[in-house]
């Protein structure tokens, strides 16, 4: 009953040429996917022409992040209604880089949450512990304070508009994924959180991708448990034959 989605964070990769060229090898290997929500993540600069390039396929735009205000002077931002006109339909939030580097807080995600889902976004929500928070037994309290911190206030009829991304921070990037088991084990523990938070059909209905590490090889194992509802895909997303066989498995 919930869409399972596959998305592609593209990070701080990929020309206006180079996105634009591998959307279109990526079309035709998708093309006949049926019942997954498919979702690339380019730059900010080639999500217009991303867009153009996606027009009329299975294939949904997101950015990699937005701004809370609508418009105004704050340079260097970018708000949700603009990645909206820009083609966009998703955007990932809170994603662990962007707490690590650029001091993101779960009250920064919390207000461009609420943004992106009033310019009629999806919101792909962040979350994820540290290796040391894992090797302290702290994982369940992390992740517990950032869905909290993230989703606060918004109303049970808004978290259709939400997807959450467990990625543990020790296996982004690192070739480390977490197993099946440990996945699903965080899962289930934000399924139940979501529930408690809110209530049990907004937390039967959420989509919660895994993400980290996440490959051809290993997609099906975490995608048969039963609380993993699709992946959030870093560097194997960069190419179409590798994205394509990801989508394909799920
Ligand atoms: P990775 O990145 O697949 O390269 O580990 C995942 C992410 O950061 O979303």
């Amino acid at each position: 009953m919930r869409t399972p989605v596959i998305a592609g964070n593209w990070k701080l990769f990929k020309t206006i040429g180079e996105a634009t060229g591998m959307v279109k090898d990526l079309k035709p290997l998708v093309a006949a996917v049926k019942g997954i929500e498919i979702v690339v993540a380019p730059p900010f600069t080639a999500l217009s022409r991303v867009a153009d390039a996606l027009a009329g396929s299975n294939v949904h735009l997101a950015a990699q992040d937005c701004y809370w205000e609508e418009a105004g002077a704050f340079t260097g931002e970018v708000a949700p209604k603009m990645l909206k006109d820009a083609g966009c339909s998703h955007v990932i939030i809170g994603h662990s880089e962007r707490r690590l580097y650029f001091g993101e807080t779960d009250a920064t995600v919390n207000k461009k949450v609420k943004a992106a889902i009033n310019a009629g976004l999806t919101a792909i929500v962040c979350v994820g512990e540290t290796l040391a928070e894992r090797e302290e037994n702290k994982t369940f309290a992390v992740i517990e304070s950032q869905v909290w911190g993230g989703l606060e206030g918004l109303p049970p009829e808004a978290l259709s508009k939400v997807i959450i991304a467990y990625e543990p921070v020790w296996a982004i990037g690192t070739g480390k994924t977490a197993s099946d088991a440990q996945a699903q084990e965080v899962h289930a523990f934000l399924r139940n959180l979501m529930a408690r938070c809110f209530d049990q059909g907004s937390a039967d209905g959420m989509r919660i991708l895994y993400g980290g590490s996440v490959k051809p090889d290993n997609v099906r194992g975490l995608m048969t448990q039963p609380d993993i509802d699709g992946a959030l895909v870093g560097g194997a997303s960069l190419k179409a034959e590798s994205f394509a066989a990801i989508v394909n498995f799920a």
